[in-house]
């Protein structure tokens, strides 16, 4: 079981890296990703505090047996791939034995310290190779808000509330926070001229979403039942689905996304596993009276119960101008991941319901996740009313979409009462101008 609490979520426990205290990543976060120290070639590590842990050391190290020694040995490549398809129980064992070593007394500290990188003298890289990515709209205030700009009187379409919507995105253009996002070249057509034009998309935006790291595959022509589908989930992060407004607006129909979407995907580099993630597991939001009973095949009392995360997500951002005057990121808004219709449960199941099968280290996006009033909304295409009311920045200037130079910066905590609260780290990325049209 993954979801399960033992030692490792003790809110009495501290690290003897004295920098996890009150970080994002304190000993109950302990989560994956791949980095590089300077000069070395990629591998697995565990972020503590504003330290990476070398997982090809502790491998190599003679302090880890077992499950755990096996979880390290597959994180000791370029990617964690491999250590995903293990499954939760050694990545499980891993979690309790890097905790036995990173918390405050532990013996074997000074062996432990060797395997430790300051995070700032490293590169961060995508955690997984990612074989298939794929966005999900299960954000219902988003659909909505997005709806009604188009569909003033029935915002949401008829399928909506019983079938998870989602499209195959591409995997070949997600990069990791910080990597720069070039504004993208392409069609476009107001609704006033005759015949598009091509060049820079003037509505570039972004989208607030979790991303969802697949562990376990399934074989083709087996679906993933609704009770199992929890295995399947190795942890989250953050996800921006850069999107180009005028693009979309021009060639979805009738096929949905393509190159409005697909230039770029920014996701946070480390996996917040299902393991960390397990104290801030909440109930699925009750349906509204008269809203459909999901289907059989996507009905789960447990996940219900239990399928949702207790998580604060939030959008800020910087311009050039800010950056200049010295001036913090602002917040655009913040709001809770239980703002989706759906459960990441049910969005596997789903995905697998007609046989696809899904490999480790495949990404799922949930959907622009964004609250029902104004706090919380995650797109300036809903900021700004469709781009008709410009949102004023601390410094007195004014956006509607984004504009080159801008850095956008999503992020994400997890709270619990009785719990230390872990963060996800940055998912970052400034705006770069067009190519040369
Ligand atoms: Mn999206």
């Amino acid at each position: 079981m993954s979801a399960m609490i033992d030692e490792t979520h003790d809110a009495t426990r501290r690290s003897w890296v004295a920098s996890a205290q009150g970080s994002d990543f304190p000993i109950q976060n302990l989560p994956l990703g791949v980095f590089s120290p300077t000069g070395g070639p990629p591998r697995g590590g565990v972020a503590i505090g504003d330290q990476i842990l070398d997982l090809a050391q502790a491998a190599a190290s003679g302090l880890l047996s077992g499950e755990a020694l096996a979880a390290a040995q597959a994180a000791s490549g370029a990617t964690l791939n491999p250590l995903l398809a293990l499954g939760a129980a050694p990545r499980r064992a891993l979690r309790r034995r890097l905790f036995e070593l990173l918390s405050d007394g532990a013996q074997d500290q000074a062996r432990v310290a060797a395997w430790l990188h300051p995070a700032a003298d490293c590169t961060l890289h995508l955690p997984c190779a990612i074989g298939d990515y794929t966005d999900f709209y299960a954000g219902i205030h988003h659909a909505l808000n997005v709806g009604r700009q188009f569909r003033p009187d029935n915002p949401l379409l008829p399928n909506y509330k019983h079938v998870p919507i989602g499209y195959h995105g591409r995997a070949s253009s997600v990069r990791v926070s910080g990597a720069p996002v070039r504004r993208p070249n392409g069609q476009q057509k107001a609704p006033d001229v005759e015949a598009p034009v091509f060049g820079p998309a003037r509505r570039l935006d972004l989208e607030l979403e979790l991303g969802v790291w697949i562990g376990p595959g399934n074989v083709l022509g087996e679906p993933v039942p609704i009770g199992e589908a929890e295995a399947h989930i190795a942890g989250l992060c953050l996800l921006n689905d850069w999107s180009a407004r005028d693009l979309q607006a021009w060639e979805y129909q009738p096929l949905g996304p393509f190159l409005a979407k697909n230039f770029m995907t920014t996701v946070s580099p480390w996996i917040i596993t299902a393991e960390a993630l397990a104290p801030f597991r909440t109930a699925q939001a009750k349906r509204p009276e008269g809203d459909p009973t999901p289907l059989p095949y996507l009905m789960d009392e447990a996940d219900q119960a239990t399928g949702a995360y207790a998580l604060q997500l939030g959008v800020l951002i910087r311009t050039p101008a800010m950056r200049q005057a010295g001036i913090a990121a602002h917040r655009l808004g913040q709001g809770p991941a239980t703002n989706l219709y759906w459960t990441m449960a049910q969005l596997v199941t789903h995905h697998t319901v007609g046989g696809c099968d899904l490999r480790p280290g495949d990404l799922l996006g949930s959907g622009t996740i964004s609250t029902p009033d104004d706090s919380g909304l995650g797109s300036l295409l809903e900021l700004t009313r469709g781009g008709k009311e410009p949102i004023t920045l601390p410094n007195g200037e004014t956006r509607t979409f984004l504009e080159d130079g801008d850095e956008l910066i999503l992020a994400g905590r997890a709270v619990a009462e009785g719990f230390v609260s872990i963060g996800f780290g940055p998912c970052t990325g400034v705006v770069a101008p067009a190519p040369q049209a």
